[in-house]
């Protein structure tokens, strides 16, 4: 039977339901959650992400800003935004897009978010408060990960989780949100040996990895759930049919876009898995979802908390 479709877009409508009605809410009491977005330069692929957070933003009724430094901005310049945004009240969350140009020093300029506005969670102390789970917040794609597994019922209790891939911004996290859900979590990476064995352990088979089709058949378990997280460009024909061959309709796209997105997972695993995220519409639509997510948290942590400690006169 072939494996279950996990409608990633589905699940995110779900949540951005929820989110819109917290923020509704939030309203009543005079606090609406805002979002800075900081675009370095002109990249195609970040401007197609931002472009989607905002749009996304403005849908659900969350206030955001827009910050385009140019290309040639120097760690500094960038310091200095991020500290103004620290200091403005009515921003919740700041995201700095990556990639960064060349000459800025990435890392000091993610260390100048104030953890309370993290929305991506990849400071320290967000990493910190994750693995010894304390209340943070937690790094996007991984958080919508564990509402996929939670909102088709898949259980996490007890199962044999594997992780292939140990990346800050996605393997590492999920890895730690499975092991804090009590699964019994696996991590794999580039020099793991008998890397088809040991995936075939998994009940959860997370594929983390950024090479398209690299999960075949071989690597799962009969009835696991697969969750890929791949996002690859094919452009190459042969590449193409060494994935899709006989897939009439994604044969059709490609002929006229010149490429197709695919993920880590081959796609015969729809064969064996029980359920399986698709490429596109499965872990992606998450991320936005996850991040609206995130700076409603980081409103109600930082400004809703705090208003609930100011005594009613
Ligand atoms: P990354 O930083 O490049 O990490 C890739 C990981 O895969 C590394 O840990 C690497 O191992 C491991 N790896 C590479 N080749 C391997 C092999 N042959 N066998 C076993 N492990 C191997 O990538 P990332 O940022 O985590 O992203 C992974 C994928 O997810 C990419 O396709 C990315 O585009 C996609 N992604 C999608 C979303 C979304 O919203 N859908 C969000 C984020 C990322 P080593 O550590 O040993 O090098």
């Amino acid at each position: 039977m072939p494996a279950t479709v996990l409608d990633g877009r589905e699940i995110a409508a779900e949540i951005r339901a929820e989110v819109a009605a917290e923020i509704e809410a939030m309203g009543g009491a005079g606090i609406r959650p805002g979002l800075a977005v900081l675009l370095v330069g002109n990249n195609p692929a970040s401007e197609i992400y931002v472009r989607g957070k905002v749009k996304s933003c403005e849908e659900l009724g969350i206030y955001s800003e827009q910050f385009t430094p140019s290309f040639e901005s120097s760690t500094e310049d960038l310091v200095e935004l991020v500290q103004a945004l620290n200091r403005r009240d009515e921003i919740d969350g700041i995201l700095v897009q990556l990639p960064l140009p060349p000459q800025v020093d990435a890392k000091r300029v993610l260390m100048t978010v104030d953890p309370a506005k993290d929305v991506d969670g990849f400071h320290p102390m967000n990493v910190g408060f994750l693995s010894t789970q304390r209340p943070g917040l937690v790094p996007c794609t991984p958080a919508g990960i564990i509402e996929i597994l939670r909102r088709s019922d898949i259980p996490i209790v007890g199962q044999e989780a594997v992780v292939v891939g140990r990346s800050d911004i996605v393997g590492k996290p999920v890895a730690m949100l499975l092991l804090n859900a009590n699964a019994t979590v696996t991590v794999c990476h580039s020099k793991t040996r008998d890397l088809p064995v040991v995936c075939r352990r998994a009940d959860i088979l997370v594929a983390a990895i950024g090479r398209a089709g690299m999960i075949r058949r071989n690597f799962v378990k009969p009835g696991a759930a697969v969750i890929d997280v791949g996002t690859n460009k094919v452009t190459d024909p042969g590449e193409f049919e060494r994935l899709f061959a006989g897939n009439s309709r994604r044969e059709e796209s490609f002929r006229a876009k010149g490429s197709t997105l695919v993920g880590d997972v081959h796609p015969e695993v729809a064969e064996v898995a029980g359920a399986l995220t698709p490429v596109p519409g499965g872990v992606g639509p998450l991320t936005i979802a996850m991040l609206m997510a995130n700076t409603v948290r980081a409103a109600k942590l930082r400004r809703v908390s705090r208003m609930a400690e100011v005594p009613r006169t």
